[in-house]
């Protein structure tokens, strides 16, 4: 077996050696508590300070909009537990959100809440229209996401926002997965939270950012000082300065979609039964979802493994479980096919050789499991 080719990068990245260096002496020498008065905590301080600064800019937002988190689950909690502290009972949401979302949603279906969940169609995208219709004065919060993490299909961000703007709801974004994929500018967009993680874009797992638009109104969800009291515990400095390096970084190197164009194109002419799903031209540069008849994607991700190769069935969080992706459903497609499906999401760090070598592992893991399943049917032989 050749080296591990890493084509999970929607689950997770790895820590790139600048990041890891940025991060390293706030775990030696630089322990201080960034809250303490002395220099070795004004250090510390400053450290996040500079952090801060380099995501915003990422961002395109003010660095005071900013607030360090323990991960994007923790940034969504806050965004939607916050908007929801009003009067108003009514959230607006979508069928196809990060597992974060949709489970907070039904804990607050559960406490009385109404939960409206809008359906996408087959390239996975919303009816701007049915969004509009759907906020009505009682909506306290908008929630959906900017990027889907399985199928890469982009939302178109100025559009959603400036239906929001013109109701009393608060709108919050899930960018996790699009963040330092594709450009952001949140200065006069209109949206009020977005949701950020670290560990999708070259920083370690366990650190998050909220942005909180500076007029929107804010209740903590973490309570203390820290964060200018925004979000209470102590930061974690080492893992918050290597988030402000993987965002000057990303900033630096826009993602280009030409390895991700190269590896989808050579499976689809060499495999027959192979399908997209979601829509090709609004989508991340860097992910790739693909339909295999007849194939059972758990068993092909066994092979892969094999060969060296990681990716994943539907989204991470359902590995393991045998349902169909719930984003998938909700697209419409049948449960076989569903189940069919293969995840590959490339980075920046992703080679001309690996794409080359995935378009050979792939078509030829396919082609095996579909021999054994027909070998195994008794209608092959009659
Ligand atoms: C990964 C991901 C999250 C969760 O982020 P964590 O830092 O792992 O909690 C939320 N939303 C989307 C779209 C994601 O891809």
């Amino acid at each position: 077996m050749g080296p591990l080719i890493y084509l999970d990068n929607n689950a997770t990245t790895p820590v790139v050696p600048e990041v890891l260096g940025a991060m390293e002496p706030w775990l030696r020498g630089g322990f201080g508590n960034p809250s303490s008065g002395y220099r070795l905590g004004r250090a510390a301080a400053a450290a996040i300070d500079t952090a801060r600064s380099q995501v915003a800019a990422l961002a395109g937002c003010q660095s005071e909009e900013l607030v360090f988190t323990s991960c994007g689950t923790e940034s969504i909690t806050t965004a939607i537990q916050s908007a929801v502290a009003s009067q108003k009972r009514h959230i607006v949401t979508s069928a196809v959100e990060h597992s974060a979302t949709l489970r907070l949603c039904e804990d607050l279906g559960a406490m009385g809440f109404e939960i409206t969940r809008l359906p996408v169609d087959a390239s996975g995208h919303l009816d701007l229209d049915e969004l509009n219709a759907a906020i009505r004065p009682e909506t306290a919060l908008v929630s959906l996401l900017w990027a889907n993490n399985e199928t890469g299909v982009l939302w178109p961000l100025e559009k959603i926002a400036d239906i929001v703007q013109k109701t009393k709801a608060i709108l919050h974004i899930d960018a996790v997965q699009a963040f330092g994929k594709i450009p952001l500018r949140l200065e006069g967009l209109g949206v009020h939270f977005m949701s950020f993680s670290g560990h999708k874009l070259h920083a370690p797992k366990g650190v998050g950012a909220l942005y909180i638009n500076r007029r929107v109104p804010f209740t903590p969800f973490l309570r203390g000082t820290q964060e200018n009291g925004r979000r209470g515990g102590t930061q974690n400095v080492a893992s918050i300065v290597a988030f402000g390096k993987a965002a000057e970084i990303a900033a630096a190197h826009p993602l280009e979609p030409t390895l991700r164009d190269r590896l989808e194109t050579s499976l689809l002419a060499s495999i027959p039964g192979c399908s997209v799903n979601g829509d090709r031209a609004n989508r991340l540069p860097n992910t790739i979802n693909l339909s295999f008849e007849g194939v059972e994607s758990e068993a092909a991700l066994i092979l892969l493994d094999e060969r060296g190769v990681c990716c994943s069935a539907g989204s991470s969080c359902a590995t393991g479980s045998g349902k169909p992706s719930h984003v998938l459903k909700a697209m419409g497609l049948t449960d076989a096919r569903a189940k069919s499906s293969l995840r590959l999401s490339l980075s920046r760090l992703t080679t001309p050789e690996e794409i080359t070598r995935t378009a050979e592992i792939l078509p030829a893991v396919i082609e095996k499991l579909r021999a054994v399943s027909l070998a195994d049917s008794p209608v092959a032989f009659s």
